[in-house]
């Protein structure tokens, strides 16, 4: 590797807010045949609202007084679009006791004396919670690209919180311009994989793993190894960060965590998701120089 080479594929790629951390970064850049991209806060702006509330047996203010509750103690983005509003609605006003959280699931506690439990269908499963005729109306919300977390009180399901997430402006050109340099991009996401894919459709994404908990967004990429591909990981999260440093380049997003920029090879400054293809031309140009 010819060291002028690095040095101006580095300051190339720092002019546009694209921060190798080291030359093998760079390299590696040149291979990647293969970009996983995490969906909440990376392809989407990781800033969910909340869009209905559906509730059933129980007043709506009632329902979401109780979530939010419960979501006040969890750190969850979900969590967070929830109690904001609450907030708005004037309904934040009550307090949760012995608040537990379950990663990649959801949260639980109680509340004015009543058991409240918020999360995905996996939770509820383990709940034997039946959503009875909320089933439906989660599928609905599903289909439509919205995040549906499920509320169950006392054992029973009481209600859905459906919230949206839009994409980033340039996350469908990111996908079609990382295509167009002949990377397969793939979407890794906890969330529920009818959400996931409606959100992949829009956007051009077709390979889709959805449902994934936190501690396994790592053994997917190294699935995708084990095939035989170069992978890149784009993440924000702390979740992310063992898959960014599985990944042949993990990328962080520069409005992401301390812990994902920390273990990234390279962060985008900009949050743009199309610096990844930026970052890409930047390492096969190094490359080329360096034959
Ligand atoms: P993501 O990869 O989308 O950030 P997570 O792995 O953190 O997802 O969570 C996966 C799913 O678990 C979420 O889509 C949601 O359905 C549920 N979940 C996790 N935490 C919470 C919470 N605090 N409140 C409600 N639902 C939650
Ligand atoms: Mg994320």
């Amino acid at each position: 590797a010819t060291p002028t080479a690095i040095m101006v594929g580095t300051g190339l790629g720092a002019r546009r807010g694209v921060l190798f951390k080291n030359a093998m970064a760079l390299e590696a850049s040149a291979h990647i045949d293969t970009v996983v991209m995490d969906k909440t806060g990376t392809l989407t702006k990781g800033e969910p609202e909340v869009t209905d509330v559906i509730a059933t047996g129980i007043d709506e203010d009632r329902l979401l007084a109780l979530v939010a509750a419960v979501e006040r103690e969890s750190e969850h983005p979900l969590a967070q679009a929830i109690v904001t509003e609450a907030e708005r609605r004037g309904v934040l006003v009550l307090r949760a006791e012995d608040f537990d959280s379950v990663p990649g699931h959801g949260a639980l506690a109680t509340v004015d004396g009543q058991r409240v439990v918020v999360g995905n269908r996996r939770l509820m499963e383990r709940d034997s919670i039946d959503l009875g005729e909320l089933a439906a109306r989660r599928e609905e919300l599903a289909e439509g690209g919205r995040t549906a977390v499920v509320v169950a009180v006392d054992g029973r399901a009481a209600g859905l919180v459906g919230m949206a997430d839009a994409p980033r402006e340039t996350a469908g050109a990111a996908v079609a311009e990382l295509q167009r340099l002949g990377a397969e991009v793939v979407m890794l996401t906890g969330d529920n994989e009818a959400t996931a894919r409606r959100i992949g459709s829009l956007l051009g994404v077709t390979a889709v793993i959805a449902e994934v908990l936190p501690g396994d967004k790592s053994a997917k990429v190294a699935e995708l190894q084990a095939q035989g591909r170069k992978v890149a990981m784009v993440g924000d999260g702390v979740n992310d960060a063992p898959a960014l440093a599985q990944a042949d380049v993990g990328i962080a997003i520069g409005a992401g965590t301390d812990v994902a920029i920390e273990t990234a090879d390279l962060v985008l400054m900009r949050s743009d998701p199309l610096d990844v293809a930026v970052a890409l031309q930047i390492g096969r140009g190094t490359v080329r120089k360096m034959r």
